[in-house]
């Protein structure tokens, strides 16, 4: 399973496919990618091997030069095009590996709150506690640093806001995620081969991180909201 996110300058559904190709070794059942194009979230997934989510893409390609991509273990919810990843809750998308282990006591609540799940994963439960969080009038940044600290469990992510489009979450308890260091352009991978054709200058986050990642800047903090500085390193995976 694996996530890889851009924040790019050129369409990036296809190099965010390319890029999950690369992290193929994990294994998965389904795959999918968003991004955001002309202020619309669009989405492709599907069941099986990343081919199937190509064979979409080539029926209806994604443009947008911000997205986030995913291939799914699935844990909760059978391995379909349902449950496939990104969420969507009211503008903001996620992808997520691991395991979020309150998703039953989160889901009750955000259904007592009006929100409905379209998915049987417990991934969905994080979609709907940032996106209510923006609808309280937190920022998105705030939003998904609110919805973060509710989550106890595993879990490496990717959130993305429909009304900003120089802006990707992520976030690292248990599984690896990379932050990607470009010219204008950054990434999110959950390991370093994933990212070698974009840039070799990695930082890894640490458990408990969350990281603003921008066209032009990267900033990390921890999950008291403090701002945390995490070396960056060279990594020695090239293509
Ligand atoms: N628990 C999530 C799901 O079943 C994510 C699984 C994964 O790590 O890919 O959808």
């Amino acid at each position: 399973c694996g996530i890889v996110a851009i924040v790019g300058h050129t369409p990036v559904a296809p190099l965010i496919v390319d890029a999950l190709k690369r992290l193929e070794y994990r294994g998965y059942d389904s795959a999918g990618v968003a991004t955001i194009e002309r202020g619309e979230l669009g989405r492709r997934r599907a069941e099986g091997k990343l081919v199937n989510l190509e064979r979409r893409l080539q029926d209806e390609p994604l443009a947008g030069t911000i997205g986030i991509g995913h291939t799914r273990w699935a844990t909760h919810g059978v391995p379909n095009e349902t449950n496939a990843h990104p969420h969507f809750s009211n503008g903001v998308a996620i992808v997520h590996n691991g395991i979020i282990e309150n998703f039953a006591e989160l889901r009750d609540e955000l259904k007592k709150d009006g929100y409905e799940f379209a998915s049987q994963t417990d991934t969905e439960v994080v979609a709907h506690l940032v996106s209510r969080e923006v609808a309280r009038g937190a920022s998105p940044t705030e939003a998904a640093h609110r919805a973060l600290k509710r989550l106890q469990g595993a879990f490496a992510l990717a959130i993305m806001f429909k009304g900003d489009e120089d802006l990707i979450v992520g976030a690292r308890n248990g599984p690896p995620l990379a932050v990607g260091h470009g010219e204008g352009e950054m990434f999110l991978g959950s390991d370093a081969i994933a990212l070698a054709p974009f840039t070799n200058a990695i930082t890894y986050l640490e458990d408990g991180d969350w990281a603003v990642v921008r066209r032009n800047e990267v900033a990390i903090y921890d999950i008291d909201g403090n701002k945390v500085e995490r070396k960056r390193q060279q990594s020695l995976g090239t293509s």
